[in-house]
């Protein structure tokens, strides 16, 4: 807690590529303990790589972010930007003798590791330089002159108490040759300096807070919590890779996903409310509680997420949905149409179409004129019901196509008046309007058209099934 007792959490993304989905759960985990507990939640972009960090993956990195509906409160905050703060605190623990210079190189520490390795030891750096007493260099790293005793320890709100034999750890960098601070230090400094009170991040960083802890007490900071969330594993129970199929958020998107499908997915990896499986944003805030996610890896379940997705397609706001849908337009090249015909469209197809990208392949002849192909036009534009699809077309000519129910009075008044059987028309009106055997309802397909662009359609079927007699 601060001193006001607000919580404060951050996410601190390396922009090094695209947002993972672990590391978006990550964020989401997070967020929600900020959300939950009317804390603040702070991005913090860690570009202190320069030669791995692109502002492009910032960028991307952000607007994923947002996409998720992942606001922060603070931010973004660039590590790169703050280089003098870490110098200066680098020089603290220099002048305090809790650092050293070093001026090993490369090669002799590598030597060393390998001749560690032969001797089956754990290679750890072997102190050469810690009382030298020297001073700045080329060449030169600073290192943290660690205890070479006693034991380091931290509670996990997920994983419990952890605690590690100092003599396990070495004295490692805190300054590179390059002049650029390392990892540990500054996720240690930002932390402290941001008033930090959680620390919530993936488990491959486990092993590195111990070191952090040591790096708090060398400054005299307070410690914050941390809760180390679990992996995403693929089926095969390796960590979730690009093998796996799709991992970064923008691929959900460009996909079709939807951001409350992803959340509520994600969400669920790690973390239950009794048997729920659906949850609005909403809810996950009041119920979102961090000890309450679990210790094990959670395996990445793409059926799943599609099975989420398209519950929310089914039951999302068929404007907001069909608000999303021009870009995917626009990847097929596809004219966008006004904002209230799209969403019948959406309305029409959704209860068969799981995704954003489906709607509009499975209703492409919503947007453009689908002429059906010649094996369709053959099996079902015969001679044999010419006469009764002109009557058909005749009597929906003068219909008010505005009204779904006036289309299926004017078709059902023919069906008395000749004896015909519906399905004797259905199908040749389907492939007629939608070019395809399988399509939505034909009187919402019918309605949805309207007439300028049923009509044509109909009496294009119309004059086959004519020349073919
Ligand atoms: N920049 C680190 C990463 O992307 C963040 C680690 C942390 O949250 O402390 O893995």
């Amino acid at each position: 807690m601060t001193r006001d007792g607000t919580v404060r959490t951050r996410f601190a993304p390396s922009p090094t590529g695209y947002l993972h989905i672990g590391g978006a759960r990550t964020a989401l985990f997070s967020w929600l303990h900020a959300r939950h507990t009317g804390g603040k939640f702070i991005l913090r972009v860690e570009d202190t790589d320069a030669q791995r960090s692109t502002e492009e993956s910032s960028l991307q990195i952000l607007k994923a972010m947002e996409w998720l509906g992942l606001d922060w409160d603070e931010g973004p905050i660039f590590q790169s930007q703050r280089l003098d703060i870490y110098r200066s605190h680098i020089q603290k623990l220099l002048d305090e003798g809790k650092a050293y210079w070093c001026e090993c190189t490369p090669d002799e520490l590598e030597a060393k590791r390998k001749i560690a390795l032969e001797k089956g030891e754990k290679p750890k750096y072997d102190l050469t330089c810690r009382n030298k007493g020297l001073g700045p260099g080329p060449g030169r790293v600073v290192r943290i002159a660690l205890p070479a005793s006693g034991f380091t320890s931290f509670d996990d709100m997920i994983k419990g108490r952890i605690t590690v034999d100092n003599a396990e750890l070495d004295d490692f960098i805190l300054l590179r040759s390059d002049g650029m601070p390392t990892y540990n230090l500054v996720v240690v400094i930002d932390d402290a300096l941001m008033n930090i009170t959680h620390v919530i991040r993936g488990d491959d960083h486990v092993n590195n807070t111990p070191r952090q802890v040591l790096l708090y007490q060398a400054f005299g900071f307070d410690l914050p919590s941390f809760a180390h969330v679990p992996m995403i594993l693929g089926a095969d129970k390796t960590r979730l890779s690009k093998r796996h199929g799709a991992t970064s958020v923008t691929a959900y998107k460009d996909m079709g996903y939807l951001p409350e499908a992803l959340v509520n997915y994600l969400v669920r990896l790690s973390w239950s409310h009794g048997d729920q499986e659906i949850f609005s944003r909403q809810e996950l805030i009041e119920l979102f509680d961090i000890h309450d996610v679990g210790r094990s890896a959670a395996v990445f379940n793409p059926e799943k997420l599609l099975w989420l997705n398209h519950h929310y397609i089914k039951t999302g706001d068929p404007d907001r949905i069909a608000g999303l849908l021009p870009e995917f337009l626009q990847a097929k090249g596809y004219p966008v149409p006004e904002p209230s015909y799209l969403a019948r469209v959406v309305t029409d197809v959704r209860e068969r179409t799981k995704t954003l990208e489906e709607m509009v392949e499975f209703g492409d002849f919503y947007f453009i004129d689908r002429k059906p192909p010649e094996d369709l036009c053959e099996k079902f534009f015969t001679p044999e019901i010419r006469d009764a699809f002109r009557m058909l077309v005749e009597r929906l000519e003068n219909t008010d196509f505005s009204r779904k129910e006036a289309l299926e009075e004017a078709v059902q008044s023919l069906l008395n008046e000749t004896g015909l059987k519906f399905k004797v028309l259905a199908q040749p009106m389907r492939v007629a309007l939608t070019g395809k055997t399988v399509s939505p309802g034909i009187f919402e397909v019918l309605a949805t058209l309207g007439r300028d662009r049923a009509i044509p359609r109909l009496k294009r079927a119309l004059s086959y099934m004519e020349k073919k007699t």
